[in-house]
């Protein structure tokens, strides 16, 4: 809405301006007759030196001044307002990620509009004239000019910036270098201008081809010199992400550090799961990680015409070119949009898709650089998948695949401090006993008491809520913490549990008898109970009461019972 109102003024503004300047420039400000092949060769030399901009330091440089103020000095104000006013044009078409257009147009248009005369305006009154001669009398209003010209250029970027809330220094980065490059091409304008006098048209060619020259020489220079600046980044890069074992870490990191090669503004990465489905793993948004995908939807599966390429990069430079895209929507505002494979050992494993909402964003040296590290990423994504396979094989029991003790005690450390922290206000442990354990296995044979072990810790597994944690503490013991429970709610789940378990057949094929007909058997198990802060306030005393509680309350109660920590004594219920 606020876009539209102020492109709406700068066109009110602009047909207020534009064609009077036009108007007066033509009828009341001095001018000198036309030489129409000079004017080619210099709109020529306008239009080079526009599609060959310079890039110092982050600040994109054209030299249009250079050929602005020849004609100046040389036709008057017309014709230079008639240049100034094709290079703003020239300069919104060769450029991408021009993302207001209009706004950009009238604005530039206005503000060479002012420029132009005020600086003409000027130049007139301190004794300038069209077509002069006197080299000393030129060099001293025309150096005059071109700083009125410099300083009203960005005296009206400021006013503009003021009036949309931005701040605009005349000494910013971008200020000085126009100033720098009004003053140092100001002699070359007075040479090509006293060349012409004398020469003619043969003038460009002694200034303006080697001009040319130069700024395309510069151009390749820079342009390899960003290439190779973008590759030494993305090595960076590479070692990054070798450093970060965790997936999790990995797509992180990806995700941070490519915005400083590539700038995007939603970047996804994307899994492919049986061999179609897309299902972001994280996304960045606006700078803010997910897990999820809030800005992108999945419509479908994976087709081949989708525009989606299992094996090479595709980009998207304005919403007409995304319609290709058939099964994936952007619910932001989203013009260029690039979607790289990741590709390990010939398979496509998943995509990286990156979004923004300027036209033209990616272009071709972008995919080089992608390439380069979504070849990284993959490799460290294996790498991490591998290391997060090794340490959750690290911390689970091969048997029953519930944790183990190792985990147990990481976890129980964890949570302690979550205590500490006030992140949680309770801290619960159930220690579960199987009753007469070996009797089972003298009758059954070990295999089949094996198998009872992993039938229940599955029934166990259904008392484990999200942030709780079950683990085969030994042998045919059990502990299930409950994490942020109090007492109360423990012991009642400890009821439970003893509860369905005691409900519970159990079936093994005894593997003692040759007979292997599957046999019924019923189990019981007894609880201890343990709660901080109402027990203890540390683990080894959690622990401890809880082995207690289910020795007295559980084992030499009678067994399948649940035996509560008390201050005093321990309950059984
Ligand atoms: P209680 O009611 O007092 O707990 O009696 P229990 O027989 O269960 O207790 P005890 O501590 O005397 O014996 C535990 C038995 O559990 C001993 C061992 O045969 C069995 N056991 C421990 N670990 C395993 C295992 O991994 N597999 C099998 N099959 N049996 C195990
Ligand atoms: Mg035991
Ligand atoms: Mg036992």
């Amino acid at each position: 809405m606020i876009k539209s109102k102020e492109i709406t003024i700068l066109s009110f503004i602009w047909l207020l301006i534009f064609p009077a300047g036009i108007y007066i420039a033509y009828n009341y400000f001095p001018s000198a007759p036309l030489e129409l092949v000079n004017i080619g060769l210099l709109f020529l030399l306008l239009f080079f030196t526009m599609l060959l901009p310079l890039e110092i330091q982050k600040v994109t440089i054209t030299l249009e001044k250079l050929i602005a103020f020849v004609v100046f000095f040389q036709y008057g104000l017309f014709t230079e307002i008639l240049f100034t006013q094709f290079a703003t044009l020239i300069l919104l078409f060769s450029r991408g990620a021009l993302s207001p257009v209009f706004e950009r147009f009238f604005f530039n248009s206005i503000m060479f509009m002012i420029t132009s005369f005020g600086s003409a305006f000027v130049f007139h009154l301190i004794g300038g004239s069209i077509g002069m001669t006197d080299f000393s009398k030129l060099f001293i209003v025309g150096i005059v000019y071109v700083c009125v010209h410099a300083l009203l250029n960005n005296l009206i970027i400021k006013v503009f910036f003021h009036l949309k809330g931005m701040n605009y220094s005349l000494l910013s980065k971008g200020a000085i270098w126009d100033y720098i490059v009004t003053v140092v091409i100001f002699p070359l304008s007075l040479a090509l201008y006293f060349l012409y006098l004398n020469l003619q048209n043969k003038s460009i060619i002694l200034i303006g081809i080697p001009l040319i020259v130069i700024l395309f020489v510069i151009r390749i220079y820079t342009t390899s010199n960003k290439l190779s600046e973008q590759l030494s980044h993305a090595a960076v890069i590479g070692h990054e992400l070798a450093n970060h074992l965790g997936f999790d870490e990995v797509l992180e990191t990806f995700l941070e550090k490519l915005q400083d090669v590539v700038p995007y503004e939603n970047g996804f990465i994307v899994d492919v799961r049986k061999g179609s489905q897309l299902l972001t793993l994280k996304s960045m948004e606006s700078g803010i990680y997910n897990n999820k995908n809030n800005g992108i939807v999945f419509h479908s599966n994976l087709t081949d015409i989708d525009g989606i390429k299992k094996d090479e990069i595709c980009t998207y430079h304005n919403a007409r070119e995304l319609k290709a895209i058939r099964n994936i929507q952007f619910l932001n505002h989203t013009e260029s949009v690039l979607i790289a494979p990741i590709i390990h050992r010939h398979k496509t494993e998943g995509f990286l898709i990156l979004t923004s909402p300027e036209k033209n964003r990616f272009n071709k040296v972008v995919h080089k650089i992608v390439d380069i590290l979504t070849g990284y990423l993959a490799i460290s994504l294996v790498k991490a998948r591998f290391f997060e396979k090794t340490i959750e094989k690290s911390e689970r029991c091969g048997l029953t695949k519930l944790y183990n003790y190792r985990y147990l005690e990481k976890k129980l450390d964890e949570e302690i401090i979550r205590f500490h922290t006030k992140d949680i206000s309770s801290l619960s442990v159930l220690i579960m006993d199987i009753d007469h354990f070996k009797g089972i296995n003298d009758t059954y044979g070990h295999e089949s008491g094996n198998d009872l072990l992993c039938d229940l810790s599955s029934v166990l597994q259904n008392f484990v809520g999200p942030e709780d944690t079950l683990a085969r503490y030994g042998g045919e013991e059990f502990v299930l913490v409950l994490s942020n429970a109090n007492k109360e709610f423990a012991a009642k789940t400890a009821e439970e549990i003893r509860k369905e378990v005691e409900r519970t057949v159990f079936t093994v094929i005894p593997d003692l008898s040759i007979d292997r007909t599957p046999i019924e058997v019923k189990m019981t198990i007894s609880i201890g109970v343990s709660s901080i802060p109402d027990d203890s306030e540390s683990i080894k005393d959690l622990m401890r009461n809880a082995d207690r509680a289910l020795y007295i309350g559980g084992k030499q109660a009678g067994r399948n019972k649940v035996g509560v920590f008390g201050k005093e004594y321990v309950v059984t219920l």
